[in-house]
């Protein structure tokens, strides 16, 4: 993606902060910056009166329907404006929140993090200094979290009452179409520079609708069911969080997220700022238990646990330490179970099914 030059007179250039405070970021100088990196002033004032007709929007620029519409194109492409149909882009909008543009202008096939590494450091800049600790007070503020763990499904294969909702096959398989994209926390955090230990970024899975327009953006590649539990597969192997949206929606609406503690845009700020994690992420409806019997004091699982909720501890009358969960810390993600080659993990079922709310709309 190449940048597009920021220059016109001053009440275009005023057209960025009409923007940025749609997103609650007028004042941010930072944030006006990655909006003049997306944006020429004139794209900024098409973007700022939409929706409304070509012809309209051609009058009131001054400029013909033609280039009106090469430029609502050039934004489309970018991931600025979202269209109900991208064949008649008049009736398209700006981005609905820093969250959507964040995800959409990086994510595309068509941006290189080496070539356009100056959107990936605009980006980070901005939310490691302003985005990242207003989410986390707003977080902290809210009533319900916004998002939820999907246990990995190898470690409840034995569990009789498991909801379709907590269950990766059954929300895969009840997908009309999937796709993979670039999970845009791990891109930009390798883009500056810090590179993610735990796993690459195609990992972010999107479904029916957000599917179809990944991949007619060129920001996604189609998976059949198949591929898509292959993947989760890996993720599961990597040690990664399954994480949606808070509620029994078979098609989450941001899609299944396979997250790290070190980059997620979720897990990361929340550690930064030692606020509880289940202030943004529900606990999944299980809980992890450890047979000492079995523990045979190896530490995978205290290595691999996101959430340090597992210590060694030395058992009465022993000299072994053997595994113990901290309860409180648990989050019921899995990832402890897959990882106990002796199979002294388990995930038990400790929560009612309403743990789980209805979607409010
Ligand atoms: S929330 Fe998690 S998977 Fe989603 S984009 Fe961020 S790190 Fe990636
Ligand atoms: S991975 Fe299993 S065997 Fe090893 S310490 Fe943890 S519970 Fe014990
Ligand atoms: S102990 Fe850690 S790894 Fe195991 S389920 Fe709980 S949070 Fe996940």
């Amino acid at each position: 993606m190449a940048k597009v030059s920021g220059c016109g007179d001053m009440s275009k250039e005023d057209t960025y902060s009409v923007l940025a405070e749609r997103h609650g970021y007028r004042d941010s100088v930072r944030y006006r910056r990655i909006l003049e990196y997306l944006m020429t002033p004139q794209q900024a004032e098409l973007v700022a009166l939409l929706p409304l007709k070509y012809e309209e929007l051609a009058h009131r620029l001054g400029i013909d329907v033609a280039k009106v519409k090469s430029e609502l194109e050039n934004l489309y492409s970018r991931g600025v404006i979202f269209p109900r149909n991208p064949e008649n882009l008049e009736e398209a909008s700006f981005a609905l929140a820093v969250v959507q543009l964040h995800d959409i202008t990086m994510c595309s096939f068509d941006v290189d993090p080496v070539r356009d590494r100056e959107l990936f450091e605009l980006w980070d800049d901005f939310c490691v200094q302003e985005w990242d600790p207003d989410q986390v007070a707003s977080w902290d503020r809210g009533e319900q979290p916004q998002g939820r763990i999907v246990p990995a499904y190898q470690a409840i294969l034995d569990s009789p009452e498991i909801l379709p909702c907590e269950d990766m096959r059954e929300i895969i398989r009840s997908a009309r179409s999937l796709a993979v994209t670039h999970c845009t926390c791990r891109r930009r955090k390798g883009a500056v520079g810090n590179n993610c230990d735990k796993s690459h970024s195609m990992v972010d899975i999107q479904f029916n609708i957000s599917a179809e327009y990944l991949i007619s953006r060129n920001a996604g590649t189609r998976l059949s069911a198949d591929d898509a539990l292959a993947l989760i597969d890996d993720c599961e192997e990597l040690g990664l969080i399954h994480t949606c949206e808070n509620s029994t929606r078979m098609r989450p609406r941001w899609g299944m997220c396979n997250c790290c503690t070190d980059c997620c845009m979720i897990y990361q700020p929340l550690n930064r700022f030692q606020v509880p994690v289940t202030k943004c992420v529900a606990k999944s409806r299980y809980e992890a238990r450890v047979d000492i019997d079995i523990c045979n004091g190896c530490q995978d699982c205290a290595d691999w646990c996101p959430f340090d909720a597992i210590e060694m501890v030395k058992t009465e009358g022993s000299k072994k330490y053997k595994a113990s969960v901290d309860l409180e810390k648990c989050m019921g993600c899995g990832v402890c179970v897959l990882k106990c080659e002796p199979q002294a993990l388990s995930l038990k079922l400790v929560r009612p099914a309403e743990h789980i709310p209805e979607p409010q709309f």
